[in-house]
C-alpha cells in the first residue's frame, strides 16, 4: 500500500461525513462516492476524490457492486469505507472487494454471511453460550407441525424473516387461528423484500427493552466490549433516541452478558466493530441479533468511553493496529443520541426539500453530526436521517437536560423534522425514569 492511503467512502450522509473526518484526521486520502442526486452532499467537497457511481436510485447507485469497485480502481484506492445500510452486510460485496484487491473495512465476509442470516446467527450464538428469545429456528413442514410448536412455546409469538432488516417482514402472532396466515403472508413478503422466503418463530416478548452490546475485535481472538447502550425508544422498530451505558436493570447480569459477548465473539476471531442486539425483559437477556458493522449510535459509545471507534476500524484495516485495552475502557458520564428526521413530528410523513436555514447547537460535550447546511436539499430517495445530536453530561438528569438545551437550540428550517417530538420525550416522565419499553412511544407516548 502507498503512503498516504486512500479509503473509498461507499455511503452518503451522516455516516459518510463522520467517515471522512476521521479518515482525513488520521491524514488518509479519501475518495467518495455519490449519486446524481447527491452531488451537493457536503462531504464530497471535503474529499481528495468524488465519484459519480450512478442516478438516484439506490438499486443503480449506492447498492451498486460493479460501480462502487470500478470508482476503488479509478482512484486506487486502498480500503472501502462502507458505514451503515446499502452494502454494509453484504458478504458478497466484502468478498468482491476482497477479491478486487481491496481492504474492506469489517469483519470477515463469513461472518458477515452468518450474522445477516438470523437463523444461522441465533443457532451460532446459541451454540457459543449466548441466550437467545426462545423460539423455533427449524423446517416449517406443516400447518399442523407448526401450530403443536407454536403451542409450546406460547402464544404471542413473532414471526421473522431470517434475511429481515430494519424491522421489516415482522408479524406478530396472538392467536392459533392467526398463525399459518401469518407464516405464509411473512415468507411471501419476505421473499419479495429479500429475495429469501426462510422464516422463524420467537415468543413475542411484550414489554422488552432494547438494550446492546458494542464489541470490537482484532480478527485474531482478541475481542474487548465497549459496554452497553438502551435503545429502547423506537418507532415502528426503528431507534429514535440511544443511551449508553444502559442504566436501571440487573447491573450482574448486564457484566455477565457483556463479558459472554466477548467470549463469543472471541470464538469468531471476529474483527471490527460490532453489536450484540438484546431484548431485556424480567431481568433477563435475550440475543436477537449481531449487526456486523459501525452502527447509527455507535456515537454514545465514544462519547463515554473516549474511542473513536471509527478511527479505531480505520487503524485497524489499514495498520493492522488495534489498542483497545478492557482494563483501560472505563465508562465516563452518560451520553445520549436524538436521531433527527426529515418527517413531520406527528404524523412521521416524510419531508423531503430544500433546507433554507441551519443553526446548529454548540457548548460542552454537544455533538452534531450531520450533513446538512442551509440550502441543502433532502433527497427523497433515502433514509430520512438528517443528523444526529449526542450530548453527554456527568449523570442521566444532566444529559437529559443538556440535550432539552441542545434540542432547543437547533434550527432546522424550509422542511419538517421530529424536533418537537424530541423534546416532548424528553419532558416524559416515563423516559426520565427509565420506565418505558420499545412500543413505548406508540402506545402510551403519541397514542
Ligand atoms: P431488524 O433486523 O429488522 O432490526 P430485529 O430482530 O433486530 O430486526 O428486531 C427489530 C426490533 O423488533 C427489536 O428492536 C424489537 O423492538 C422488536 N423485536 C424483535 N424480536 C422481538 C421479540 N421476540 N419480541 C418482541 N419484540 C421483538
Amino acid at each position: 500500500m502507498k503512503n498516504p492511503k486512500k479509503i473509498l467512502i461507499a455511503n452518503r450522509g451522516v455516516i459518510a461525513i463522520r467517515a471522512l473526518r476521521a479518515a482525513k484526521e488520521l491524514g488518509y486520502q479519501v475518495a467518495s462516492v455519490y449519486s446524481t442526486v447527491d452531488k451537493d452532499q457536503k462531504h464530497l467537497k471535503l474529499s481528495d476524490e468524488a465519484i459519480c457511481i450512478g442516478p438516484a436510485a439506490s438499486k443503480e447507485s449506492y447498492l451498486n457492486e460493479a460501480a462502487i469497485i470500478s470508482a476503488a480502481e479509478l482512484v486506487g484506492a486502498d480500503a472501502i469505507y462502507p458505514g451503515f445500510g446499502f452494502l454494509a452486510e453484504n458478504a458478497s460485496f466484502a468478498e468482491k472487494c476482497k477479491e478486487s484487491g481491496f481492504e474492506f473495512i469489517g469483519p470477515d465476509p463469513k461472518v458477515i454471511d452468518v450474522m445477516g442470516d438470523k437463523i444461522k446467527a441465533k443457532e451460532l450464538i446459541e451454540s457459543l453460550g449466548v441466550p437467545t428469545v426462545p423460539g423455533y429456528t427449524g423446517q416449517i413442514q406443516s400447518q399442523n407441525q407448526i401450530e403443536n410448536i407454536v403451542e409450546e412455546i406460547g402464544y404471542p409469538v413473532i414471526v421473522k424473516a431470517s434475511s429481515g432488516g430494519g424491522g421489516k417482514g415482522m408479524r406478530v402472532v396472538y392467536d392459533k387461528s392467526e398463525l399459518w396466515d401469518s407464516i405464509i403472508g411473512a415468507q411471501n413478503e419476505a421473499k419479495l423484500a429479500f429475495g429469501n422466503d426462510e422464516v422463524f418463530i420467537e415468543k413475542y416478548l411484550k414489554k422488552p427493552r432494547h438494550i446492546e452490546i458494542q464489541i470490537f475485535g482484532d480478527g485474531k481472538g482478541k475481542v474487548v466490549h465497549l459496554y452497553s447502550r438502551d435503545c429502547s425508544l423506537q418507532r415502528k422498530y426503528q431507534k429514535i433516541v440511544e443511551e449508553a451505558p444502559a442504566k436501571n436493570l440487573n447491573q450482574e447480569k448486564l457484566d455477565e452478558i457483556q463479558n459472554i459477548c466477548v467470549k463469543a465473539c472471541s470464538e469468531l476471531n471476529y474483527k471490527g466493530a460490532g453489536t450484540l442486539e438484546f431484548l431485556y425483559e424480567n431481568n433477563e437477556f435475550f440475543f436477537i441479533e449481531m449487526n456486523t458493522r459501525i452502527q447509527v449510535e455507535h456515537t454514545v459509545t465514544e462519547m463515554i468511553t473516549g474511542v473513536d471507534l471509527v478511527q479505531a476500524q480505520l487503524l485497524l484495516a489499514l495498520e493492522d493496529k488495534f489498542d483497545l485495552d478492557q482494563e483501560k475502557l472505563k465508562i465516563n458520564g452518560h451520553a445520549m443520541q436524538c436521531r433527527i428526521n426529515a418527517e413531520d413530528a406527528e404524523t412521521f410523513i416524510p419531508s423531503p426539500g430544500e433546507i433554507t436555514r441551519v443553526h446548529r447547537p454548540g457548548g460542552y460535550h454537544v455533538r452534531f453530526e450531520s450533513q446538512i447546511y442551509s440550502g441543502y436539499k433532502v433527497p427523497s430517495n433515502y433514509d430520512s436521517l438528517i443528523a444526529e445530536v449526542i450530548v453527554k453530561d456527568g449523570d442521566r438528569r444532566n444529559t437529559i437536560n443538556k440535550m432539552r438545551m441542545a434540542l432547543t437550540e437547533l434550527v432546522i428550517e424550509g422542511i419538517e423534522t421530529n424536533q418537537a417530538l424530541h423534546l416532548k420525550i424528553l419532558e416524559d416522565k416515563g423516559f426520565q425514569n427509565i420506565d418505558y419499553y420499545i412500543k413505548y412511544l406508540e402506545e402510551e407516548l403519541i397514542k
